[in-house]
């Protein structure tokens, strides 16, 4: 189960939905590998993510009501800082700061120690950030799933599933609804393969900086997050052209070249990985129901940031599927079907 299926399964429960989780564990799952990073503002442009303040202040109280819920924790809020590359980068985000659809989300920047970091063109603060600890996370939901929970040794297959108008049916589990959650796996099989999946390979380095700030995320052409006690996370890569989870040294070479290019501490690499993230052509997510399967449903592209989108997609799915409420068009998998208009 990676985040996408993690969320939803989450929200189904809490809304009294009666469900069955069917999963085959993959340590390197795209869910399994990410840093997990929260971030609403992200790229060279400065992108602000799609419906920020909803999603934003949707996963603050998804995430910390599990935390209390459990009592303990894995949703770390920290302050996000871009270390500028230019003086165009800063007078760009300054322009853009003062923008009404920024205003949640700007922060005043720091003043870094010139031994630790160099930052000759300034920081620049972003709040409502952090990092959620995707494996803990997923125990828990597993943990309330009990033995509605099942891991299965290998992959399903689509073909061994069973779609009647009425019911669904897998190794004689039968469901009135299938909701398929998948990941970059998805491209592959018969009920959403024909959707346009550009599954993106990623890297990321686990490493030990000592003397570098704990309490902060920091990025510049890539991000370091101060992932539990002893290791930071630095990443990440993007590939579309291999479509696999082997880490490869060109990967790492790139990471530490970009890290050393503002960290003045010494860098040891501990750990690599790599996976694929489940990313689609127009870079927005896809969720809704099959067109003609009416009972099997999609919950998918997540792309880079399936932590801060998974908690308020859940909503607007389970809001659909049980409420009859209308899909956000631009998330709608309708808008790749030719002849259908958004649901
Ligand atoms: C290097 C890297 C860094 C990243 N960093 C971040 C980050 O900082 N922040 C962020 O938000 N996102 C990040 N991401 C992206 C994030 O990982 C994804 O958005 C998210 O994990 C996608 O979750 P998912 O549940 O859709 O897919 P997955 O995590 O791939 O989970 C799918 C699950 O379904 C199972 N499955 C698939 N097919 C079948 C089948 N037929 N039968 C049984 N089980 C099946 C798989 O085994 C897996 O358990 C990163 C990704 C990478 C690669």
């Amino acid at each position: 189960m990676g985040v996408a299926g993690g969320s939803l399964a989450k929200t189904l429960i809490d809304g009294g939905v009666d469900i069955v989780v069917v999963n085959h564990e993959d340590t390197s799952s795209s869910s399994n590998v990410a840093a997990g990073l929260l971030n609403p503002i992200t790229g060279r442009k400065f992108s602000l993510t799609w419906e920020a303040v909803n999603v934003f202040n949707k996963l603050d109280a998804f995430y910390s009501k599990i935390q209390t819920d459990h009592n303990t924790t894995f949703f770390h809020r920290m302050p996000i800082y871009r270390i500028c590359a230019s003086m165009r980068e800063l007078n760009d985000w300054s322009a853009k700061a003062g923008e009404p659809d920024y205003s949640d989300f700007v922060a005043a920047g720091f003043e870094p120690d010139p031994a630790i970091l160099d930052a000759q063109w300034g920081t620049i603060g972003t709040s409502k950030g952090g990092y959620v600890n995707i494996p803990v996370y997923l125990e828990l939901i597993k943990k309330e799933l009990g033995d509605r929970y099942i891991a299965v040794d290998s992959l399903l297959k689509t073909d061994e599933i069973v779609v009647n108008k009425s019911f669904v049916e897998w190794n004689g589990l039968r469901a009135k609804q299938l909701i398929l959650c998948e990941g970059y796996l998805a491209y592959q099989e018969k009920f959403f393969g024909h959707l346009p999946f550009t599954p993106m390979k990623g890297e990321i380095l686990e490493l030990d900086i000592p003397g570098l700030y704990r309490d902060r995320i920091l990025i510049r052409s890539g991000f370091i997050v101060p992932f539990g006690e002893d290791i930071f996370l630095g990443g990440a890569t993007y590939d579309w052209r291999n479509v696999n989870a082997n880490p490869t040294s060109e990967a790492r070479e790139q990471i530490l070249e970009r890290l050393s290019g503002y960290i003045k501490l010494p860098i040891e690499v501990v750990g690599h990985r790599a996976a694929v993230r489940p990313a689609i052509k127009d870079r927005k997510p896809v969720i809704g129901t099959h067109h003609s399967y009416r009972n099997v449903h999609l919950f998918n592209g997540m792309g880079s940031k399936g932590t801060s989108l998974s908690p308020f997609l859940a909503d607007k799915l389970v809001g659909f599927l049980l409420g009859g409420d209308k899909l956000p068009e631009e998330v709608d998998l309708n808008r790749f079907i030719v002849g259908k208009s958004t649901t």
